[in-house]
């Protein structure tokens, strides 16, 4: 697949979110031979493009890395499912599509020069087209596509109805860094015209003719050739396998060339263990060459754990839910969703389900939301998130309709609990162990315990509670505080948002494994981190924007358009 004679200038390990940025970015002069490795397809099928189609995509055989944790002693002893896209656009195409940045606090907080809300802004403008929004706050020119959810739900407004009588705020706009994100609305969302606007589609797609990039999909690489010269460690290329366990082939770089890994938070930091770089102790016990020592390699895994409270329609309400709308008694497609999409890129398919819904304080100590609530418009089929989708299918089976009801989604966004990734072997066919430690910080546990229970008073407000029965999630039972904590537990579920396990920083001494003024990783020369895993803390909103915000942020430093360095220009208010 690749001229074992050709050498490139970027080899870009991961042709997923940030990988398909840097791959339009780094080839547009025509200067560099870009080579883009992606284990995965393409992504051009019809459930990545289709918003809905997102139900079919958790799990997927193909486009799914289809990972789970190890098991958690403090979750009931359950494997924790963690999605991760498997195809180009990575997880930009199999994501709920949500745009969402976090809140100036979020970067401020990081304490990194170059990297403070400031910083990092105009990178957000200028990766975003959404048309008109308040300036400074959003961009019309770049490649993200941003938009308003296009379909619209009557539960949507009485969702918003019932979180005013909850006493919550409205919010316009949860990316308007002028106002607090407290507050409940409508999601922006990465959507263009109502198809999906992942980062394959936005940046790779319209860069593919160019002569000198090079993607290959099927390409899974499974390490980085490290040199150990007599100048320190060096990359030189990478290897990998066309198909599993299959033949092994080599792509090199050219003098001066760099790997860029663009794996993402789970598959990055594993990379960079099976080829010498990460905490050397772990490395020798599994037999692996140890070329640099750095401790902080898939340490500080972050995520934002979940649960969910489902309430079930009265039977006169069935038919209003997003479900009903989408699938017919058998649960087979609607024609006239199918209609709608096709004309106008509109109605239930345009939509992930969740766009939807509001950021709130669960205690007054909290100095900025520490939870996001997803209202679906339909009722969730387990409490376990992602197995409505299994569950469904067994419905599906049985020729049974999908009942109607409402599922408020609840993340802890602003989780403190850590965790991290771990060889099991040194074979790269193997996962990763990955310990997602939810609640080790017992703050998160209260934020969804206190979520569930704002949540219930949200569903119990007049101008939800006409449109529904008892509760399913928890259930009514489920009323202690134990009660509540048994259900967390039992249910939480990933929302998907892994960071931070290559994290950048001033020293590896501190646990950063890249260098936040160039990404480099600490003491391997050709070797950069471009991903969510170099997002130190993990942001109070979607993960997906932000990863978009570094590579674009990365692309221009590569180029010699900018620097690292702190931005005059104050954030405007
Ligand atoms: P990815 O986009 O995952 O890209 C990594 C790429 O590397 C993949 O294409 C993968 O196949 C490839 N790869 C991995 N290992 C290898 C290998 N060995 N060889 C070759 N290729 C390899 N964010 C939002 O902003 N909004 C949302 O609504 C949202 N919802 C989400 C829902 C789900 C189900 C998921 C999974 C994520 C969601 N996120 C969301 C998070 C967001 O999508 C991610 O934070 C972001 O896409 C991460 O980008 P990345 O470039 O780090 O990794």
């Amino acid at each position: 697949p690749v001229d074992p004679a050709e050498k490139y200038d970027y080899i870009l390990v991961g042709g997923g979110t940030a990988g398909c940025v840097l791959a339009n970015k780094l080839s547009a002069d025509g200067n560099k031979k870009v080579l883009v490795l992606e284990a995965g397809p393409s992504g051009d099928s019809l459930e990545v493009a289709v918003p809905a189609g997102i139900a079919r995509l958790f799990a997927h055989p193909v486009m799914d890395w289809g990972m789970s944790s190890l098991t958690q002693k403090q979750l009931v002893a359950r494997e924790i499912y963690l999605a991760r896209g498997r195809l180009l656009g990575g997880s930009s195409g199999t994501n709920a599509t949500l745009y969402h940045r976090g809140t100036s606090s979020d970067y401020d907080s990081w304490g990194l020069e170059g990297w403070t809300s400031k910083d990092v802004l105009d990178w957000f403008v200028k990766a975003e087209c959404y048309g008109d929004g308040p300036k400074p706050y959003h961009g019309n020119s770049g490649s993200m596509n941003v938009e308003q959810p296009r379909y619209q739900n009557p539960l949507h407004e009485e969702f918003f109805r019932a979180a005013a009588a909850a006493g919550i705020p409205a919010n316009p706009d949860f990316n308007d860094w002028s106002r607090p994100q407290d507050g409940y609305g409508e999601f922006q969302v990465a959507q263009n015209k109502g198809q999906r606007a992942d980062t394959y589609r936005t940046y790779l797609k319209p860069a593919l003719s160019r002569g000198n990039l090079k993607v290959v999909t099927g390409a899974r690489t499974t390490k980085v050739h490290i040199e150990k010269g007599s100048s320190g460690p060096r990359a030189r290329g990478v290897e990998f396998a066309t198909q599993q366990f299959g033949d092994r082939y080599s792509a090199q770089l050219a003098p001066g060339g760099e790997v860029l890994m663009c794996t993402g938070a789970v598959h990055t930091p594993h990379l960079l263990m099976l080829s010498g770089v990460g905490p050397a102790a772990a490395l020798r016990e599994h037999g692996v060459d140890v070329v640099a020592d750095l401790a902080g390699v898939g340490a500080n895994l972050q995520d934002h754990p979940a649960a969910v409270v489902a309430v079930r329609a009265k039977p006169e309400f069935e038919k209003l839910s997003v479900t009903s709308e989408i699938y017919d008694e058998k649960c087979n497609i609607k024609l006239g969703a199918v209609a709608q999409y096709l004309f106008n890129r509109r109605g239930p398919l345009a939509t992930t389900g969740c766009d939807h819904g509001a950021f709130v304080r669960t205690s007054g100590s909290h100095s900025q939301p520490d939870l996001q609530m997803r209202f679906v418009p339909g009722c969730a089929l387990d409490p376990d998130g992602v197995k409505s989708y299994i569950v469904f299918g067994e419905l599906k089976k049985q020729g049974r309709a999908w009942p109607g009801g409402i599922t408020l989604q609840l993340l802890a966004i602003r989780a403190k609990s850590k965790g991290s990734i771990g060889l099991k072997a040194a074979d790269p066919f193997i996962n990763p162990a990955i310990n997602i430690n939810y609640f080790s910080d017992p703050a998160d546990l209260a934020t969804l315990k206190q979520g569930v229970r704002m949540a219930r008073d949200i569903a119990r407000q007049e101008p939800l509670r006409k449109y529904l029965q008892e509760e399913t999630f928890p259930g009514e039972r489920a009323s202690s505080d134990s009660d509540i904590e048994e259900y967390v537990r039992r249910t939480v579920h990933s929302g998907n948002a892994l960071v931070g396990t290559c994290a950048m920083g001033t020293s590896p001494a501190k646990g950063a494994v890249v260098s936040s003024s160039d990404l480099k990783v600490f003491g391997v020369e050709g070797l950069r981190v471009v991903d969510a895993s170099v997002l130190p803390q993990i942001p109070g909103g979607q993960t997906g924007a932000a990863t978009v915000m570094v590579a674009e942020r990365a692309a221009a430093l590569l180029k010699g358009q900018t620097t690292m360095a702190p931005s005059r220009q104050p954030v405007a208010a």
